[in-house]
C-alpha cells in the first residue's frame, strides 16, 4: 500500500442504520415490552440465523412476490458454492427450524423470535434495506382462536408502549380453491379494463392477479375498489373462521375494520389476514402484518400443520413512540465516581467495585488522551452521565477512610433533605449508604434508567 495514499473513509451500507446510544434506550424499552406481552401469552423465543439456503425462500414465499423478484440479498458462498441469502423475512426459517427439530411433536407451539431482516428495496423513512422484525408464530393451531389470540396480543403491546392510532384492519383470504375461483373471475374483470392497468398490474394480471388489490398507485384505486372481492367467494367453513375470529374480537372489545382488498406478500397465506396500520407514518403506514399460513409446513416437506403468525416493523413502531410526544429521561449511571490524585483513583476503584457489589450503576471516571482532567471537569462529566450522586475522593478522604457524596439532582438531594448537600461516608459504609439514598424504602428498580413518562 503506498503511504501518500490518502485514507478514504469507509461508511456505512445504504438503507442499513446504525442504532446510536441516544436511541438505545427506546429500543430497550420496546425490547422489554414486547418480550414481556409475549411471555404473558406464554411464547417461548427461537433464534435462527440470518443467512438460509436461497430455496427456502424461492419455494416458501412464492416466485411471483416482491420479496422473492426484486428484494433479496442472495449469493453464492465463494468457499463452496452454496446458493445462500440474507432472511428477507423469518416465518420460512422458523417454520423450517421447527421442522428441523421435530418441535410440535408433542403438540402445538407459541414461538417469537427478533433480529433483523433485509431485503434490497429503494430507502425511504420506515422502508430501510436492514430492519428489524419482532415477530409470533403459533404452529399447530387450528383454530381461530389463536388468530385472535394473536391480534390481541398486538392490542395489549401497543397499549403498553402507549400507542393510539394503530388500527387493525382484517380479511380473510379463504382457501387456496376459494381463491382460484375468485382469481378466474378477478382476471376476467381487470382483463376487460386492460387500458386501465399500470405496468406492475398487467406484469401481474396472469402470474399473480390478486397483488393487483394491494397497489398503491392512485390511478388504480377506483378500478381495484370495483373488483370481485374474494370474501364473497368463501364458503361456509372459511366464512365460520372468519367470523369465529371476529367474535373473539368483538367480545374483547378490540376494534377493528374489515378490508376486502387486504392481502399480504407471500404465497403462503390462506383465511386470516390482518394489518396493524397508522396515518402518521405516510405511505410506510403498516406496522405490523400477519395472518394464517396453514399450507407452509406441508410445503417444506412435514406434516399438514396448521399455523398463523405476524411481524412487526421494529423501527416504524420506534418512528411512533417518538412522535407519541412521551418523553425519555435516560441516565447512564446511578453513580459516577471522580477521584484527584493517585491514591485517591486507587480507592476509587475499590469504592465503584463496592457499590457495583451492592447492584448499582456506576461510572468511574476513566483518564482521557489529555489524562483525568481537573476536578471542575470531571464533575462536569459526573452531571452529564445523568447519575443522581457523585463520590468524590480526594487526598483528605484517602487519608481519612472517607468519601464524600453529592447529590447532583434536585429529586436525589430531597431525598436526603438538601439539594446538593455533600455528605462525608466512610469508604466501608459507603455501598449501604447510596443503596439507601438511591433505592430507599420504596419499590424503585434502581436498575431501570429509562423511564416512559406520560
Ligand atoms: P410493505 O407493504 O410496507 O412493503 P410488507 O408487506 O412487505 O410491507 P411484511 O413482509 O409483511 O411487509 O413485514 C411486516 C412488517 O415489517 C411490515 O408491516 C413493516 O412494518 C415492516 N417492514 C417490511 N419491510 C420493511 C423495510 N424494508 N423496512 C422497514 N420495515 C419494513
Ligand atoms: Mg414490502
Amino acid at each position: 500500500m503506498s503511504e501518500n495514499k490518502k485514507t478514504e473513509k469507509i461508511v456505512g451500507i445504504k438503507g442499513m442504520n446504525d442504532v446510536l446510544p441516544a436511541d438505545a434506550p427506546l429500543w430497550e424499552l420496546f425490547e422489554n415490552t414486547v418480550q414481556t406481552v409475549l411471555k404473558s401469552y406464554g411464547f417461548q423465543q427461537i433464534r435462527t440465523p440470518i443467512v438460509e439456503a436461497t430455496a427456502l425462500f424461492s419455494r416458501g414465499l412464492g416466485a411471483v412476490t416482491d420479496i422473492v423478484e426484486k428484494e433479496m440479498y442472495s449469493f453464492t458462498d465463494s468457499l463452496n458454492g452454496d446458493q445462500l441469502t440474507l432472511r428477507p423475512e423469518s416465518t420460512a426459517g422458523v417454520v423450517r427450524a421447527a421442522l428441523e427439530h421435530n418441535l410440535t411433536y408433542d403438540g402445538p407451539k407459541r414461538l417469537w423470535y427478533a433480529g433483523p431482516m433485509f431485503r434490497h428495496e429503494r430507502p425511504q423513512r420506515g422502508r430501510y434495506r436492514q430492519f428489524q422484525q419482532v415477530g409470533a408464530e403459533a404452529i399447530g393451531f387450528a383454530g381461530p382462536d389463536i388468530d385472535a389470540e394473536l391480534i390481541m396480543l398486538c392490542q395489549r403491546l401497543w397499549d403498553d408502549l402507549g400507542l393510539q392510532d394503530v388500527r387493525l384492519e382484517l380479511n380473510s383470504i379463504g382457501n387456496a380453491e376459494e381463491r382460484s375461483r375468485h382469481r378466474a373471475d378477478l382476471i376476467a374483470y381487470f382483463e376487460a379494463h386492460a387500458a386501465m392497468l399500470d405496468a406492475d398490474a398487467q406484469r401481474r394480471l396472469h402470474s399473480n392477479p390478486l397483488r393487483i388489490l394491494d397497489t398503491k398507485n392512485p390511478a388504480m384505486q377506483e378500478l381495484v375498489n370495483a373488483a370481485p372481492k374474494l370474501l364473497d367467494y368463501l364458503q361456509a367453513e372459511s366464512l365460520a373462521h372468519f367470523e369465529g375470529v371476529q367474535a373473539i374480537l368483538r367480545h374483547n372489545n378490540v376494534p377493528f375494520s374489515i378490508n376486502p382488498r387486504l392481502v399480504r406478500g407471500m404465497d403462503y397465506y390462506n383465511r386470516t389476514v390482518f394489518e396493524w396500520v397508522t396515518d402518521q407514518l405516510g405511505s410506510q403506514g403498516t406496522v405490523c402484518g400477519g395472518g394464517r399460513y396453514d399450507p407452509l409446513v406441508e410445503m417444506f416437506g412435514g406434516k399438514p400443520t396448521p399455523a398463523c403468525g405476524f411481524a412487526i416493523g421494529v423501527e416504524r413502531i420506534l418512528e411512533l413512540m417518538k412522535a407519541s410526544g412521551e418523553r425519555f429521561a435516560v441516565n447512564q449511571c446511578d453513580v459516577y465516581v471522580v477521584h484527584q490524585s493517585e491514591p485517591a483513583q486507587l480507592q476509587a476503584s475499590v469504592a465503584a467495585e463496592r457499590l457495583r457489589d451492592a447492584g448499582l450503576d456506576v461510572v468511574l471516571h476513566c483518564a482521557a488522551a489529555g489524562g483525568a482532567g481537573s476536578f471542575k471537569a470531571q464533575m462536569k462529566r459526573a452531571d452529564a452521565s445523568g447519575a443522581a450522586f457523585a463520590v468524590i475522593i480526594g487526598e483528605d478522604e484517602v487519608a481519612k477512610g472517607m468519601v464524600s457524596v453529592k447529590p447532583l439532582r434536585a429529586a436525589a438531594g430531597a431525598e436526603s433533605g438538601a439539594a446538593g448537600v455533600q455528605s462525608s461516608v466512610l469508604l466501608e459504609d459507603l455501598a449501604s449508604y447510596m443503596v439507601d439514598q438511591i433505592v430507599g424504602g420504596d419499590e424503585h428498580d434502581h436498575g431501570d434508567h429509562v423511564h416512559y413518562r406520560h
